[in-house]
């Protein structure tokens, strides 16, 4: 069984100390198009998205001391994080993985930024790369 195709790059996700500092590094230095500013509550994180569409880059500040991002960044320091996939079916996509033994970390999808669906495959699956597999929101 081979795994739905994929439709692209969603995003890369940067982990960040400080997103004030970090947004100002992206937006005034690098020149990025900030999009939006959003608190994802159920992965204690602010996001900071830059640019429209697929290929957009995300910087990921912790909200609290001992989430996931604020463990990474204490133990790698800043840097790249994640990369997302962006999916037609991720209940499907999840099943194919599964099928094909690569170590998923969410048993059923979360909510993730912007309305979307979202789970974690493990680096350990994905030669070294955390892999956030995501589902928008039905465009109307
Ligand atoms: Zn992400």
């Amino acid at each position: 069984m081979k795994t739905e195709a994929a439709k692209g790059l969603d995003h890369i996700a940067i982990a960040v100390k400080d997103l004030e500092a970090a947004i100002r590094t992206y937006r005034d230095v690098l020149g990025l198009e900030l999009a939006e500013v959003e608190e994802v509550a159920e992965q204690q994180v602010k996001v900071a998205i830059f640019g429209h569409g697929l290929g957009r880059v995300e910087l990921i500040s912790p909200t609290v001391a001992d989430s996931g991002v604020a463990r990474f960044i204490e133990k790698r320091g800043e840097g790249l994080h994640h990369i997302c996939i962006e999916v037609e079916d991720i209940e499907g996509t999840m099943a194919g993985l599964k099928a094909n033994g690569a170590p998923l970390l969410d048993e059923v999808p979360k909510a993730g930024a912007g309305g979307a669906k979202v789970a974690f495959v493990h680096p350990k699956g994905a030669c070294g790369v955390l892999i956030e597999l995501r589902q928008g929101p039905k465009s109307t």
